[in-house]
């Protein structure tokens, strides 16, 4: 799943490829909007919210999409190959003269009034790389449940947004507790959203999310995605697994050693 930095770096480069231009061409491939004509419509930004994209157009209208496990918005130059996908993988194509964004595997591609924007992101919590980020109601939106476990909370986009599943276990692990742990217990935990802005902050402006700060490959993150390979602190197998109610699976990372705090049965 895409993280929020991920999500802030596409909205950077479709704004700079499509804003302040009218697009020529505009294909919306999915069924309740195979009828809309945007050509002709001026893009006015492409700005992030959380892990949603708004572009906004003249006329007052946005089409927001969102990525979810494996979308991706891709730009290519006039006559360049697309490879961002299968050709029906495709769900959105908006060009100008110079710059085409392909959107690929969107599961979220809506139009919708830019005056109605809040009924798609009203619900987001203070947004990580936004312009309005506030720690103090990011770290009271938490707080408010202290009984749930902290990997799950820092999910809830309605917390905080721009956390997906890697900096969820990176932040357990650097603040050296289990992604089980009840919020309520976890050390200071105004240091956790300090540590996911400044980690969404260095990592935004560059594909990947390095947390280490070591960006040779097999050692940008902790524990992330290195289930049964050495804890790159103390050398312990790491800890993997998938966790949560059928239908929402997380994948879940922990050192068993580095990190305290309550573990699934089994
Ligand atoms: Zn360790």
């Amino acid at each position: 799943m895409p993280e929020g930095d991920t999500v802030w770096l596409t909205a950077r480069r479709l704004d700079a490829a499509l804003a302040g231009r009218p697009l020529v061409r505009a294909d919306l491939r999915v069924p309740q909007l195979a009828t809309v004509r945007l050509e002709g419509r001026r893009v006015l930004e492409v700005t992030p919210r959380g892990k949603h994209l708004l572009t906004r157009l003249d006329g007052g209208m946005t089409l927001h999409s969102h990525l979810r496990m494996d979308g991706a918005w891709h730009l290519y130059a006039p006559g360049e190959r697309w490879r961002g996908g299968a050709e029906h993988q495709v769900r959105a194509v908006l060009g100008n003269a110079d710059r085409t964004a392909v959107g690929y595997r969107l599961p979220v591609l809506e139009l919708l009034p830019t005056a109605d924007e809040a009924q798609v992101v009203g619900h987001l919590g203070p947004d990580l790389l936004g312009p309005g980020w506030d720690p103090a109601a990011a770290l009271a939106r938490l707080a408010a449940g202290p009984e749930r476990p902290v990997g799950e909370a820092l999910l809830d986009q309605r917390n905080l947004a721009g956390i997906g599943n890697v900096y969820a276990a990176e932040l357990c692990f650097l603040r050296g507790v289990t992604p089980w742990t009840p919020f309520g217990e976890v050390g200071a935990p105004e240091k956790l959203v300090v540590l996911a802005k400044r980690l969404l902050e260095a990592n935004k402006a560059r594909p990947g999310h390095v947390t280490t700060g070591d960006t040779r490959r097999g050692r940008t993150h902790w524990v992330y995605d290195r289930a049964h390979r050495p804890c790159l602190r103390c050398g312990t197998p790491v800890r993997g697994g998938e966790h949560g109610p059928a239908g929402q699976r997380r994948v879940a990372y922990w050192c068993p050693r580095c990190q305290r705090g309550p573990v699934p049965a089994g």
